[in-house]
Parts: structure tokens; C-alpha cells; sequence
């Protein structure tokens, strides 16, 4: 009996450890990016999926504690795909009492009609689901577009675009939409996947499966994913230090003459960005720059290599 609740108090221990540091995570990306103000009404989208409901969670909490005031409202699209269990989403939002919005569009048949057998049908879904959610956030006044991607889909995002792309090009914590007309804010940017993973499994969120459609997953991301866990599990710090990069971006050191003026540089033009001195004489450190394992990471990984 003892044991069993110290386990329990243990596991609580740990889910508040994990709400804290995703809450600082989103508070400081928030923060940094100005992503929420005052009076802000946000419609966060919610797909049913771990990291929807993950931001909804955290927002709802950060609200309590925020220095400005913000309503949130949870909409969700209903693509009638077959089996969608259109129950959950109301039956949880009523109970943890968020206002929200369904919206019911038979995109799954469009899609059907106009993409070929066979072929991927996902850039015509999300066209026509971006299209649907923008004409939501006017109707119902949202001043705000949260959408729960996190940090490793952004890497995945920057490793796509180089990889098959040619494009220097991740994915914006804060933007303009296409249409000019709403602001779409990612406030998970700074959260780790796998930390998303184990609240939204220790919170026992009633997840809502992705594969509803029948379409084939995106096989070059989840290369990449793959290979960004694999990175995590050999070279601890590897994807903290590949995100920082994504933060400290040095222009006059990449090739874009868009970007920088390479042309202007003459005889006698200073010396830009400490020159040319990063790959020979300056030690590349061996271990990630400016990132510390946490105790909890730790005893993960060799969790996992022990296991191996
Ligand atoms: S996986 Fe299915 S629901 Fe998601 S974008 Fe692709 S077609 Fe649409």
C-alpha cells in the first residue's frame, strides 16, 4: 500500500515537473515572439491529436497567471472522414468547460472526388482545411490562429526544405497567414515532442486517431523524424543546439546575396561577423554549445541504452 503511494505521489511529482517546464516553454516563446496580447481572442485548433491538446492545456493554464488578460476558443473541424468519433471532442471541452466551435465540412468527399486513387491527397486536405479554418477565425472574431505544432516539427520542417526543398526555410512560431488577414501563432515552438508525449499520455487525453482518412503518411517526414530521434538517442544535445541555431542565424555566413551584400564588401570594408575563423582556427566544442542534460533527460537515456 506504501509503495503504491509512493508511486502515485512520485508520478504526480514528475507530471508537475513536466507541466512547469512545458509551461515555461510556451510562456517564454509567447513571450518572445509577442504571440498573445491584450484582449486577444484565440482560436486554438484542435485536432484531437496529442499536441492540440497539450496547447489547449497549457494555454488554459497560463491564463490563470498571465499578465494579460485573453479569451481562448477551441475549434475543431470535422472532415467527415469515415469513423470520426464526433462525440469526444464536445464531451471534453464541456467537461473542462472551454467554449468551443465544431465545424462540420465534408472535405474527406472533395478530396475524394478530385485526387486520383493512389495518389497523396494531403496538399489539396490542408489547402481546403486552412481555407475553413481562416473563414472560422473571422466569423467567430478570433484575433489569434494557434495552431499545436512543437519543436521537432519545426526542425523536421528545416531538414525537409534542405533535404528535398533547396530552401534554408523552417516553420514560423508567428506569422502572417496567406491570406493576409489573420495572425497564426505556434505557441509550442520551444516544447520537445517527447515531453508533449508523456503529459499528454500521463493527462490521459482522449486522442482522436490521425489515420482516419486512409492516407499514407508522409514518408520523406518520417525519415526525417527517424532520423532526428536516432541524433536524440546517440548524440544527446544535438537537436538542442539545432534548434538554437535556428535562433541565431548568420547571414553574411551562408551564400543568399539576397540576405547579404556580398557585393559591397571591398578593400578596407571591416571585418563582418569575426570573418572567416569558425572551421580553422576556433575549436568546434565536442560537447553541444550552451546546453546542459537535465537530471530527468539523463536518466532517460541511459534508461533506454540500458534497455538496448
Ligand atoms: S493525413 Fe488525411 S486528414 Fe491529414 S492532411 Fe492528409 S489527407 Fe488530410
Amino acid at each position: 500500500m506504501q509503495d503504491n503511494q509512493d508511486v502515485t505521489k512520485k508520478e504526480q511529482y514528475n507530471l508537475n515537473k513536466l507541466q512547469k517546464r512545458l509551461r515555461r516553454n510556451v510562456g517564454e516563446a509567447i513571450a518572445d515572439f509577442n504571440m498573445i496580447e491584450e484582449g486577444d481572442r484565440i482560436m486554438v485548433c484542435l485536432s484531437g491529436g496529442k499536441d492540440s491538446y497539450t496547447m489547449l492545456e497549457i494555454l488554459r493554464n497560463l491564463q490563470q497567471s498571465a499578465p494579460v488578460n485573453f479569451t481562448l476558443i477551441a475549434v475543431n473541424l470535422d472532415q467527415k472522414q469515415p469513423g470520426f468519433p464526433e462525440h469526444i471532442l464536445p464531451e471534453y471541452l464541456d467537461t473542462i468547460g472551454v467554449e468551443y466551435k465544431i465545424v462540420e465540412e465534408n472535405t474527406y468527399a472533395i478530396v475524394k472526388d478530385k485526387i486520383p486513387e493512389g495518389k497523396t491527397t494531403c496538399s489539396l486536405c490542408s489547402r481546403l482545411r486552412r481555407g475553413i479554418l481562416y473563414r472560422t477565425a473571422t466569423e467567430i472574431g478570433a484575433t489569434k490562429i494557434a495552431l499545436g505544432h512543437h519543436r521537432d516539427d519545426i526542425l523536421q520542417t528545416l531538414f525537409l526544405n534542405m533535404f528535398y526543398g533547396g530552401k534554408l526555410k523552417g516553420m514560423p512560431p508567428k506569422l502572417m497567414s496567406d491570406d493576409g488577414k489573420h495572425i497564426v501563432i505556434r505557441p509550442l515552438a520551444y516544447c520537445r515532442e517527447k515531453d508533449i508525449e508523456r503529459f499528454s499520455t500521463a493527462k490521459a487525453f482522449p486522442i482522436i486517431p490521425c489515420n482516419l482518412c486512409g492516407s499514407q503518411p508522409n514518408l520523406q517526414r518520417q525519415v526525417i523524424a527517424d532520423m532526428l530521434r536516432d541524433w536524440d538517442k546517440r548524440y544527446p544535445g544535438r537537436i538542442e543546439t539545432m534548434f538554437r541555431a535556428m535562433q541565431d542565424v548568420v547571414p553574411s555566413h551562408l551564400c543568399d546575396t539576397e540576405l547579404f551584400d556580398f557585393k559591397g564588401i571591398h578593400h578596407g570594408s571591416e571585418v563582418i561577423d569575426g570573418g572567416d575563423l569558425a572551421f580553422d582556427r576556433q575549436e568546434i566544442p565536442l560537447t553541444p554549445v550552451g546546453w546542459e542534460e537535465d537530471s530527468e533527460s539523463k536518466s532517460q537515456r541511459l534508461d533506454i541504452l540500458e534497455v538496448k
